[in-house]
């Protein structure tokens, strides 16, 4: 199909739920993407954080063909290989200790409400349920998680909303405020994404820590972006030196298939039993195989060369004129610039690069294999738009 015909059926018969950029991507290597009318891209974004390896990485194609080849899906009725797999590359390489797997991150995060609820519930009885999550979060798009998202934006048009959720600023006095005396978890982003791509500052992170700790409230990581390598980490949390009860993941775990990961530690490893919590697609054994390939590659060498590739990037974009403020963490990288995001973006697309946008910053998500040329292209594509 011609780029005219998918945009026109687009139009048609899709709910009328996103703003796209005017291009369809059918193809491409790395992270050099084609367009369907042949438009060649360098690709900043990765789907979102998702496409870890770019396109076409062969050892991902390898493990996920040779899934397809043995079976597409197993009902949770059975076990699965790839599920206990992934599972222990999980639990080994955090120290976890059980995982449940979803299909997106936004189930991640509704798995890990519930069971902090569950888990308060069972020590302390009925009434300490209450959520706290930080101003400027995004935590997903199902009623709780929407909720829990401290972006009045997003809460026009679907109340009533889930009770028993509070939002506080990124200060400890003010999460102390919000917990009040029956607060049962707190969830942070680490580095918070769609709310501008900002780095939690370390002390209050640890500070936080403590505080739950000390209350046996939950300290919930949502790693749905930062996570899987993305920061220079495997996760972001490690960076601040603490010590989560609950982590969630999702975007980069598979590279690019749907998948959702809710890591329990100690506290929490036994909260969930037969019947609390389910579903029908998570822990799917395509993505769960691809999930395991990204996992056995993400070692301390690949790391080493995400945070290179990340010091250079930011190196060249903090003497980028035009580059107000460089903020996030490694590979999730916030730009304030001189002229409005949006703007940015679409100009950066007519010029062939693909850069993302959140809130008032242009956020790049490069995937992690991007190759110093493709930087390179990139970065010029970029200073060219942000010149006066
Ligand atoms: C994207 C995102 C989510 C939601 O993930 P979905 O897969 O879209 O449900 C939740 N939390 C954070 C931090 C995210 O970046």
């Amino acid at each position: 199909m011609q780029f005219e015909e998918i945009e026109r059926l687009d139009r048609e018969y899709l709910a009328e739920t996103y703003a796209r950029f005017p291009v369809a991507l059918v193809g491409g290597s790395n992270a050099t993407l084609l367009g369907a009318d042949g438009t060649q891209y360098i690709d900043f974004g990765a789907g979102i954080a998702t496409n870890v390896f770019g396109v076409g990485d062969e050892g991902w194609k390898r493990a996920v063909i040779d899934q397809l080849n043995k079976i597409q899906h197993v009902s949770n009725y059975y076990y699965a290989e790839p599920q206990v797999r992934l599972a222990r590359l999980l639990c080994e390489k955090t120290g976890a200790k059980r995982v449940f797997f979803s299909n997106s991150g936004g189930e991640a995060n509704e798995c890990a409400l519930k069971a902090a609820r569950k888990y308060s519930f069972e020590k302390y009885g009925e009434g300490r349920s209450r959520i706290v999550s930080l101003k400027g979060s995004f935590h997903g798009r199902t009623l709780f998680t929407l909720t829990a998202t401290g972006q009045e934006e997003f809460h026009r048009y679907f109340g009533p909303f889930v009770p028993g959720v509070s939002y506080a600023e990124a200060t400890l006095s003010s999460v102390k405020a919000a917990c009040g005396r029956d607060a049962c978890a707190v969830i942070i982003e680490p580095v918070q994404g769609e709310g501008g791509v900002r780095a939690l500052d370390a002390a209050f992170v640890q500070a936080l820590a403590a505080f739950c700790k000390e209350r046996d409230i939950l300290l919930v990581c949502d790693e749905v972006q930062s996570g899987n390598g993305r920061t220079g980490t495997l996760y972001a949390y490690e960076q601040y030196g603490i010590s989560p009860d609950i982590v969630t993941t999702a975007k980069g775990l598979a590279g690019g298939l749907p998948i959702g990961a809710c890591l329990f530690f100690e506290k929490t490893e036994h909260t969930l039993k037969a019947g609390d919590h389910g579903s029908t697609f998570g822990g799917n054994p395509v993505s769960c195989a691809a999930g395991c390939y990204v996992m056995e590659r993400l070692d301390r060498d690949f790391l080493l060369e995400v945070k290179g590739k990340a010091a250079y990037l930011r190196a060249k974009l903090g003497g980028m004129e035009g580059v107000e403020e460089v903020t996030g963490l490694g590979m999730m990288i916030g730009l304030s610039t001189r002229f409005p995001p949006k703007q940015v973006a679409a100009e950066c697309l007519r010029r062939g690069l693909l850069v993302l946008t959140a809130h008032d910053k242009v956020r790049l998500l490069p995937p992690l294999t991007v190759s110093k040329t493709e930087m390179d292209e990139g970065l010029t594509i970029l200073s060219e738009v942000l010149k006066k």
